[in-house]
């Protein structure tokens, strides 16, 4: 069977490596290709600032200005073992060999944006104002998106293509994110000798613990520790504990709460054995919540309608570009391409989702 030309741009691009903060080579392709097609291609500083070996691709593409300008996004870099990637089209599915992932997390959301473009630029379709993202180290917590400088872009609206499910999923709400480091310092004693001199650090941890709502705490809520670290010999009661938690929330006050209900089960078993607490609360970012009668999400739904894409909208538990887009002024959604399994080596996706994005990617750009 003849491969589609965005098949034959995906396959490329997933062969070429691009594990975050390794995007250099990847970058430097698609911003090669964009140029090419005659955008307007820029990149930031925000390698330094993500110690990363390169810089977001931006590229800007005119047209009709009675239309409103459009950002479209994607990832550039994937998660390991992402090097050497040897992708294999079987029965209308892409696979990788079986010891990398696929990449298709987000090179399917690329591929289809760039391929769109191309169909554009080349067939002279009339098109609204475009704009593009291309973001690095997505997978080690949003930093390309976090350092994108915003005022150049004129769209207040974008689509961030990185998401599991079909073409026609709209992810319209995602939630916020915060972590809690935290080191709770007992007092060492002679364990056999004399135990009631010490302070157990992890009896007061394990109090701490107990006191918690920890895992799912409502339908839009959750909460877990990662970490409850403390080594030492068997003969010395333990000084220290190191505890790292994670709360997300679709409500940005029940993500207060809940931070709030873990810190203080850590302040009441510190008080309680009179052990000494540090912390640090950070937020990861914040959620978000895209009305279902957004333009917007109207867009996409008469898109996928004249497409024959069944829609659904729905909630995620994950975060990504959108929430840091969101924050910074530009309302986003996240859609589906057909990634599946990802962050796996099992990672596929059909080769009719991949066209698919790239049809729905075109009719978003094209005036209707
Ligand atoms: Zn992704």
């Amino acid at each position: 069977m003849e491969q589609s030309h965005v098949l034959k741009t995906f396959l490329e691009y997933v062969q070429i490596a691009s594990e975050s903060r390794s995007e250099k080579a990847f970058a430097e392709r698609v911003a090669n290709d964009l140029r090419k097609l005659g955008l307007r291609v820029e990149t930031d500083n925000a390698a330094e600032k993500a110690h990363a070996n390169t810089g977001n691709v931006y590229a800007f593409l005119e047209g009709d200005p009675s239309f409103e300008p459009l950002l479209f996004s994607a990832h550039l870099d994937t998660v390991p073992p992402g090097k050497d990637i040897c992708p294999i089209v079987e029965n209308g599915v892409v696979h990788s060999a079986g010891d990398t992932v696929l990449g298709s997390d987000d090179k399917s959301g690329i591929a289809a944006i760039v391929e769109a473009i191309r169909l554009i630029v080349e067939q002279r379709i009339p098109h609204r104002p475009i704009e593009v993202a291309f973001t690095i180290s997505e997978e080690v917590g949003l930093l390309g998106a976090k350092y994108l400088n915003y005022s150049r872009f004129q769209s207040r609206q974008a689509i961030v293509f990185d998401n599991e499910g079909d073409v026609g999923t709209i992810v319209n709400q995602a939630p916020g994110h915060m972590e809690i480091e935290a080191t709770i310092t007992g007092k060492a004693a002679h364990a056999g000798v004399a135990p009631e001199d010490g302070i157990s650090a992890i009896v007061v941890a394990a109090d701490a613990v107990t006191h918690m709502q920890l895992l799912r705490i409502d339908q839009e809520t959750t909460a877990n520790i990662g970490t409850f670290h403390a080594e030492g010999p068997n003969n010395i009661v333990p000084k220290t504990v190191r505890l790292a938690a994670e709360v997300r929330s679709l409500d940005p006050q029940k993500l207060q709460r809940q931070c709030h209900q873990i810190i203080e089960s850590l302040q009441n078993a510190c008080r309680k054995y009179q052990a000494d607490l540090r912390y640090t609360t950070e937020t990861s970012y914040d959620s978000y919540r895209i009305p279902e009668d957004d333009p917007l999400i109207l867009l996409l739904r008469d898109c996928c309608a004249d497409l024959g894409f069944p829609v659904s909208v729905c909630p995620t538990g994950g975060g990504s570009d959108a929430n840091i887009f969101n924050a910074n002024g530009i309302r986003s959604v996240v859609i589906g391409t057909g990634m599946e399994k990802i962050h796996g080596v099992s990672e596929y996706i059909t080769v009719e989702n991949l066209e698919n994005t790239a049809k729905l990617a075109l009719e978003l750009m094209k005036t209707r």
